[in-house]
Order: structure tokens, then C-alpha cells, then sequence
């Protein structure tokens, strides 16, 4: 069945590879996104890979006039919310930035269907909501407990959305918790450049690699984990966005409120992920071991059963992949989107 599909954040990371996705499928797209932390030259790309053409709304998600005339003007019966801000440690020295753009965000959002009368909604959420899990793997019913303020920005919405889902059941909503997204799409087009320093692993090894950065810092070689340092579920951008679109598929049966793990099962140590890069580049990385980051945990990684079982969903693409995409995409765009102008 192809949708006419809103895609907040489309100019973002995630969003771009989902819209490739989306496309390929014969959906129709609609991206709106304030172009904060993304670019339209992200979207002339996503044109390019896929041949055709999606409608692009340069709005903020809390302006509920232009979110709601989009969704009633391009006859929109879908969304997939990822405009967020995203950085935990930004989050921690910005709170009210944080409250304000994801929930007022979230809730604008929400009332724009209401008012347009689109009940199907894909919302972008993280693992971090788990907090410190007592056991890895993490399935779905474990404790929700968010341990900053981005994580709590998410968890709010995410009972946001279950309370939405029981007050009003014609809703249908994906809550998708994504494990750690990295990686590029494969012909180089589009991937992630992080404004300012890196504050998550995969990007900070590209740079370093490619020149940008003098030294990897690993934090902390004295978790409980087989080498020491910290252990995370990577998961290629490609299959995440594949996620969503098994996502859109369900909902379309009328599921009410649905969650979902989105990672591979894997945890890959930073050093694992080191040796991996540097097979894929060909190059050794320079790092050096420092402290913990406050805030880290040891060991993250998904139980993703329940995806495949009721999404049909499960990764296909290998951490060689995500090092291999990331660097190709690294390579060709040193610096990120260029100016578009
Ligand atoms: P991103 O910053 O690359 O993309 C987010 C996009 O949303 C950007 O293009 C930005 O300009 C836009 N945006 C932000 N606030 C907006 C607003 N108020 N109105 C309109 N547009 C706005 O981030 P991403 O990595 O693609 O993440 C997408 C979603 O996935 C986010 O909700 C994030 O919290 C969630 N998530 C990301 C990760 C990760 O590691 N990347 C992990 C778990 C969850
Ligand atoms: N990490 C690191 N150096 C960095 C960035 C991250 O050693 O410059 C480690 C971090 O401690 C964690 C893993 O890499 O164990 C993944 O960190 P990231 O920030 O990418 O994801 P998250 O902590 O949100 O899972």
C-alpha cells in the first residue's frame, strides 16, 4: 500500500536514510524540519539516490498551523516523528531547550493529526530509556528508567503516546527504541556529520581517521565487560530505517499502541569497534585510554525478537558494513553537506 508519509527530521540523519527508504517503496514523502541540525542538501541527495522527487517544508514541528496545513495539503495518512535535539551531555547543560523542542514538539505535533485527522504515528525513541538494564539483552518490558534530561524528553513522550493510545484507541502508534544507529548509506550521498566535536563513537573514529582529530579518547578500560571498555548494540542506519517501514506496514492493521527494539543483538566493545574501522579504512587509529564519561553504562544491547516476530524486522547489514559505509561517506564529505548555496 503506498502512504502519503510526513517525516519530521527528514533533513537529519536518520530521517534522510528513511525517506530514501520510503521512497524506494513507492511512498510519497513530506519532509518538514527547521534545518537546525540538518540540511536540504541532505535531500537533493536523497533525490539523487532514489530518482525522484519529495516536497519539503522548512517549518518547526511546534508550529501547529504549518504542520497542519502540511498534513492537510499533501493528504498525508502517516508520520514519522525523528525532530528532536538528540546530545545527552547538551541536554544535561540545556534542559529547558531539551523540554521545550522535543515536548512541545511532541505535543504540537500531536494535536496537528488530531486536527488534520492522520492517527498513524512512528515516533523515534532510544534505548536510553532503559537506563542502566539489570541483564543484557533488553527486551521491551524491562524498567523504564531515563537517567537525563534528553532520555527523560523521550520517555515522557513515550507515555505521552501510551496514554494517547488508551484515551483515543483509533490511534496507531510505533514506538521504535533505537540501539546505537551508525553508519552511511552505501553510496556515499548521505550519513552524519556532527556539528563541533563528536560526541558518539562511530563519527569520532571517522574523523580521526580521515585527519579531522588527532586521537580517539576511549572512556573508561575498567567496565565488567571482556576487554574493559564499554559495549553498545551498533546498528547500520540502512536497517534502522528498514525498521520503519516494517513499522508503517503493521500499523496499517490497526495495532493500537505498539514498542518495538530496533537493534542487531550484537554488543560490539570500543576497542572491537576500533579493530573494525581500521580493517575498513586501512589505517591503525590512534586512541588513548582516559576515564569514564560520567553517565555511561557498561553493557548495552537489544533482545530484538519481538520486532521480528511482529515486524518481520531483523538487521541484515554487519558491523564491516556500518565501517565500510561510514568511511566511504567520511571520505567523500570530509566536512559535511556543503553550503547549499
Ligand atoms: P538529527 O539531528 O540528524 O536529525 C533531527 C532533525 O530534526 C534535524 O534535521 C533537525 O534540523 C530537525 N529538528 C530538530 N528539532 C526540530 C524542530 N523543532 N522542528 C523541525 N525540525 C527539527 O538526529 P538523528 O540522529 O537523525 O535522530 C533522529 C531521531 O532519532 C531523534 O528523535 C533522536 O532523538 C532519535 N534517536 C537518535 C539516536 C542516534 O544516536 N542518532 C539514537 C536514538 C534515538
Ligand atoms: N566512547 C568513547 N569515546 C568517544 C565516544 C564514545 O570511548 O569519544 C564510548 C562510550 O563510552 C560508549 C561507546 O563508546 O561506551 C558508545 O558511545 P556513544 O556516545 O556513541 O553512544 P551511547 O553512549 O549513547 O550509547
Amino acid at each position: 500500500m503506498s502512504r502519503n508519509v510526513l517525516v519530521t527530521g527528514g533533513a537529519g540523519y536518520i530521517g534522510s536514510h528513511v525517506c530514501v527508504e520510503l521512497m524506494q517503496q513507492g511512498h510519497q514523502v513530506v519532509v518538514i524540519d527547521n534545518l537546525d541540525n540538518g540540511s536540504p542538501v541532505a535531500l537533493q541527495r536523497v533525490e539523487q539516490i532514489t530518482g525522484k522527487r519529495l516536497r519539503f517544508i522548512q517549518a518547526d514541528v511546534r508550529d501547529q498551523v504549518a504542520v497542519q496545513s502540511a498534513l492537510v495539503e499533501h493528504g498525508v495518512d502517516a508520520v514519522i516523528h525523528f525532530a528532536a535535539l538528540k546530545a545527552v551531555g547538551e541536554s544535561v547543560a540545556r534542559p529547558l531547550a531539551y523540554y521545550d523542542n522535543n515536548l512541545n514538539g511532541a505535543i504540537s505535533l500531536l494535536r496537528a493529526m488530531q486536527g488534520a485527522g492522520v492517527t498513524d504515528l512512528v515516533f523515534s525513541s532510544s534505548a536510553t530509556v532503559y537506563g542502566d538494564p539489570r541483564s543484557n539483552p533488553i527486551s521491551e518490558d524491562f524498567p523504564l528508567r531515563a537517567t537525563n534530561p534528553y532520555g527523560r524528553s523521550k520517555l515522557m513522550i513515550e507515555d505521552m503516546l501510551r496514554d494517547l493510545g488508551a484515551a483515543e484507541p483509533n490511534w496507531n502508534i510505533s514506538i521504535l527504541r533505537y540501539f546505537n544507529p551508525a553508519g552511511a548509506h552505501p553510496s556515499g550521498l548521505i550519513g552524519e556529520h556532527p556539528s563541533g566535536v563528536p560526541n558518539n563513537l562511530m563519527p569520532y573514529i571517522a574523523q580521526t581517521a580521515s585527519g579531522l582529530r588527532d586521537c580517539l579518547a576511549v572512556f573508561g578500560d575498567d567496565y565488567p565487560t571482556r576487554d574493559g571498555t564499554g559495549v553498545r548494540d551498533y546498528i547500520h542506519v540502512v536497517d534502522l530505517a528498514r525498521g520503519h517501514l516494517s513499522a508503517l506496514a503493521r500499523l496499517a492493521q490497526h495495532p493500537g499502541v505498539i514498542i518495538h527494539n530496533l537493534g542487531t543483538g550484537t554488543g560490539y566493545s570500543v576497542l572491537e569497534i576500533v579493530a573494525a574501522f581500521e580493517r575498513a579504512c586501512g589505517m591503525p587509529i590512534p586512541y588513548r585510554m582516559e576515564s569514564r564519561r560520567p553517565g555511561d553504562i557498561a553493557e548495552c544491547f537489544a533482545d530484538p525478537s519481538l520486532a521480528r516476530a511482529e515486524l518481520g524486522w531483523s538487521a541484515q547489514l554487519d558491523l564491516a558494513a556500518m565501517c565500510a559505509d561510514s568511511w566511504r561517506w567520511q571520505q567523500a564529505n570530509p566536512q559535511g553537506y556543503p553550503d547549499p548555496s
